[in-house]
């Protein structure tokens, strides 16, 4: 190891640490604490970040000179990288502004609750638009080339840019809007099914999971499931990985897809590298890399007919009210495809219209070429445009997601990534069916192991897919995906 790069290495430690009790503290905030607990646990961890800040900081100057040394291997390089990455953003950002977005954030969320609760656009505008205001003084402070949002992009995707994007949905929409009509004609994929409004007994459902959970092998001793309000994955350590779901009583796919999407991210922390642990790239490498994972395994495998008619005798088994339903009326029960107005109802084929609206609307805003007072209409206008669906109100429309009120611009896109990702993963895969089939989900692990987990954060996103893959964001692998799915 480079003398520089292990001085590096022996400091991080520290922080790692620190991420480590971080990591806990979230997973019990969301968990086990008692409901009262916040006010306490939310300053703690506050002060908490505001250390790793400082430890962050203090390596600036030896990250410094690590990154004038020559002769850095993958490894080191990519240290030296995502240190980089971290210290640009903390010395970018003055505190004033990351002080008023907390604040701002904190209270937003309170007030979109409410104006989603009683469709009330206007009482959530004034705070929406402070955010954006401060969002894009944070675009100014990074710094971007191009398009102001390609620095907002940089913070969940490194190196994704507003060019890419829409090269991205440029083809994806018509594809997908071509795909959707005719998916309707067929007829085949029904637009509802009774199985949705069958009611379940929690102590059933928990145990199909955890059949589901032996079924992909996930390790005993290095995992555990939880319940929580919003079903999460957090990658504690390379042995220690949690995910939750939820039990919401009714429409069974909703928790058994949780599990296996929680699943899929939990695969990816679960196989990293072991040698990369307590180092600054012993993480996943991006939001949309990660997303790719867990919609691999909730969308390509567990969506599909062959992993249905591995699990029915399960289900079967558990929930008496699949008598006189077969195997082919779960696969339906699986996929409908219908034009929700909520994205997180939403189907394989309608789920990146979704994406593409709130994409188009945030590069507005951040870019200035939109207003916080045209939303609603512009996006109501999306939602006919795509899904030949009028929201009935903005609670159902433009309010329906927390992440504007949480200050999150440029994290949506990540989604859309994920699935054309998950689609690039299974290009690779033509077996991939009798693999599912057969139960070889130790040779699929292995696959993902060798082509991304390993890695960590090593390589930037786009070098990972290259060097694995050979290409980058190709949505053309999305829609085969779908219209051989869905038209075939
Ligand atoms: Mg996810």
């Amino acid at each position: 190891m480079d003398p520089v790069i292990q001085q590096i290495l022996d400091r991080y430690r520290r922080i790692w640490a620190l991420g480590h009790a971080q990591l806990l503290m979230g997973w019990d905030l969301e968990t086990y604490m008692p409901e009262e607990g916040v006010k306490a646990r939310s300053e703690a961890s506050a002060e908490l970040s505001l250390l790793r800040q400082e430890l962050i900081l203090s390596l600036k100057d030896l990250v410094e000179k690590a990154d004038k040394r020559e002769g850095l291997d993958d490894l080191e390089k990519g240290i030296v990288r995502v240190l980089k990455r971290s210290i640009k953003f903390y010395s970018a950002i003055p505190p004033d502004l990351l002080r008023e977005l907390d604040r701002i954030t904190s209270e937003a969320p309170v007030v979109w609750r409410e104006a989603k609760r009683s469709s009330d656009y206007p009482k959530f505008r004034p705070y929406l638009a402070k955010i954006v205001d401060l969002e894009r003084q944070v675009a100014e402070k990074l710094g971007y080339e191009g398009h102001p949002y390609n620095a907002l992009l940089d913070l969940y995707e490194e190196g994704f840019t507003v060019r890419e994007a829409d090269s991205i949905f440029s083809t994806l929409i018509p594809g997908l809007k071509s795909t959707f009509d005719k998916v309707a004609e067929r007829g085949y994929f029904p637009s509802s099914h009774p199985l949705e409004e069958f009611q379940y007994e929690v102590e059933s459902m928990a145990k199909v999971n955890q059949e589901v959970l032996k079924l992909l092998d996930m390790p005993k001793g290095r995992f555990r499931m939880d319940v929580s309000a919003h079903p999460f994955t957090e990658g504690i350590s390379v042995d220690d990985v949690r995910i939750t779901t939820r039990y919401e009583g009714k429409d069974f796919r909703a928790t058994l897809f949780s599990v296996i999407h929680e699943s899929g991210h939990a695969i990816y922390e679960l196989q990293i590298d072991r040698s990369l642990e307590m180092t600054p790239v012993g993480g996943g490498v991006s939001m949309g890399i990660h997303e790719s994972q867990s919609r691999f395994w909730e969308n390509v495998i567990g969506r599909s007919r062959e992993f249905v008619f591995l699990i029915y005798p399960t289900l079967k088994e558990h929930l008496t009210f699949l008598e006189g339903y077969g195997e082919e009326d779960v696969y339906k029960y699986f996929n409908i495809v219908k034009p929700s107005p909520i994205r997180v109802d939403a189907d394989e084929v309608t789920y990146n219209f979704h994406i593409a609206l709130r994409y188009e609307i945030e590069k507005g805003l951040i870019g200035g070429s939109t207003d916080v007072s045209d939303l609603p209409s512009m996006w109501n206008d999306y939602m006919d445009k795509y899904l030949h669906y009028r929201p009935r109100n903005d609670g159902e429309g433009v309010l329906q997601d927390i992440h504007w009120s949480q200050g999150s611009f440029g994290y949506f896109p990540t989604y859309t990534l994920g699935n054309v990702v998950a689609a690039l993963i299974r290009s690779h895969l033509p077996n991939l069916r009798d693999l599912v089939r057969e139960r070889r989900f130790t040779e699929i692990k292995e696959f993902l192991r060798e082509k991304i987990h390993k890695y960590g954060s090593i390589y930037p996103p786009k070098e990972l897919l290259r060097r694995s893959f050979g290409e980058v964001y190709n949505p053309a692998h999305l829609l085969s995906y779908l219209s051989d799915k869905y038209l075939r």
